[in-house]
């Protein structure tokens, strides 16, 4: 997962994304960490957000030849007034916001309906859904001033499809991710603004070790690994920009969960 993937190493090349300043959430790790990776790798600019400075640092440490392109900011996604003053440091030294990938993400150990605590509840709505609005709500009046913009927001199949796997909190919260992807496009076209919503299946990350039912290392091989979203991202990055692909799903060919 540490090196680019032979998509991102035949891009490289040509660099589709020279000068494009890219903001991504959730940075310090997992397909945070692979998308960094990708799209530093395509030649953009990074700024990279996550909770520990230390996790951006090994992040950026991943990409040599582009450490110098990558700023790092330690802040808690839903601290609506780091992630303002996050945005507007962004836009006031690199001068743009072209891409926002809102990819920060948790989960909680007890998910049923009637177990789920409280403060776990508004702790998973306000990191996936509150903290994904408030870099939006920062974000658009740059994009609407340049006149475009794409937002990525990195829901999940439980966006869709609501699952005791899930849980009621995280199921719950990736709903929200999805409908905010199409308001963003309903409301937002007319000033160049695009969103997609990506809706993983299970993928081979650190996300995994909280689940309450541990998963095998040999049922983490065959599913979808960091980098396959690195791809994709890459290839919705580089659109051009009469296109929307509103939402993907991506999933491990491998049936190990019934997402519906
Ligand atoms: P991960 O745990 O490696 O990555 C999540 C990242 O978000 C971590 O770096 C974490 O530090 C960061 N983060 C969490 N809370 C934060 C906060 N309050 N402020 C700032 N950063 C915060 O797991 P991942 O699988 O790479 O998760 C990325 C996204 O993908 C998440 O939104 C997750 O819900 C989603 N997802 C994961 C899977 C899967 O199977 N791994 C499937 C579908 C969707």
């Amino acid at each position: 997962m540490t090196t680019a993937s032979p998509l991102v190493s035949a891009i490289t090349s040509s660099q589709p994304l020279t000068d494009q300043v890219v903001l991504v959430t959730g940075a310090g790790s997992g397909m945070g960490r692979s998308i960094v990776i990708a799209l530093v790798a395509a030649g953009a600019r990074v700024a990279l957000v996550g909770r520990r400075i230390a996790a951006l640092e090994e992040t950026a440490a991943l990409v040599p030849t582009g450490a110098e392109r990558c700023s790092l900011h330690s802040l808690d996604v839903s601290d609506e007034e780091a992630v303002a003053r996050t945005v507007d440091e962004v836009v006031t030294t690199c001068g743009r916001l072209d891409i926002l990938i809102n990819n920060a993400g948790i989960n909680v150990p007890v998910r049923s309906v009637a177990d789920t605590a409280i403060a776990d509840w508004k702790y998973v709505v306000d990191v996936n859904l509150n903290g994904t609005y408030y870099f939006v709500k920062a974000a658009l009046p740059t994009m609407r001033k340049q006149g475009s913009g794409n937002i990525i927001n990195v829901a999940s199949m439980a966006a869709k499809n609501a699952s005791v796997l899930s849980g009621a909190s995280y199921s719950a919260s990736k709903h929200g991710v999805l409908a905010l992807t199409h308001l963003i496009n309903i409301e937002e076209w007319a000033h160049g603004v695009r969103s997609t919503c990506v809706m993983p299946g299970e993928v081979n990350t650190p996300i995994l070790d909280r689940r309450p039912v541990p998963v095998a290392a040999a049922d983490r091989e065959k599913m979808l690994q960091a980098d396959d979203i690195g791809d994709l991202i890459i290839y919705l990055a580089t659109l051009p920009d009469r296109v929307l692909i509103e939402e993907v799903t991506i999933r491990p060919r491998i049936r190990r969960v019934q997402h519906g």
